[in-house]
């Protein structure tokens, strides 16, 4: 026979998503869901500039435009319409 114990396990829970470039909220839909934006990780190998780091970015639809302008090759782009 098996006696399991009843445990609560407290689970992280994203509540906000700012933007990294101009510090706003990105906002959410009337369902609970963010605004669709950017989310970057990146862990930084050794002897690079940021030797060993881990960034996290996020970044709004607004500031990725801007970002993304500033591109000599602009990302792939695809477009899910009509696939
Ligand atoms: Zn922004």
């Amino acid at each position: 026979m098996r006696v399991f114990l009843e445990r609560s396990i407290i689970k992280p829970q994203l509540s906000d998503v700012r933007c990294n470039s101009c510090g706003r909220d990105v906002d959410k839909t009337n369902i609970g869901y963010f605004e669709d934006h950017v989310s970057l990780s990146k862990t930084w190998g050794y002897h690079s500039p940021y030797d060993g780091e881990a960034h996290d970015i996020d970044l709004c639809v607004d500031c990725y435009t801007d970002w993304i302008a500033h591109f000599e090759i602009p990302p792939c782009a695809e477009s899910l319409a009509g696939a």
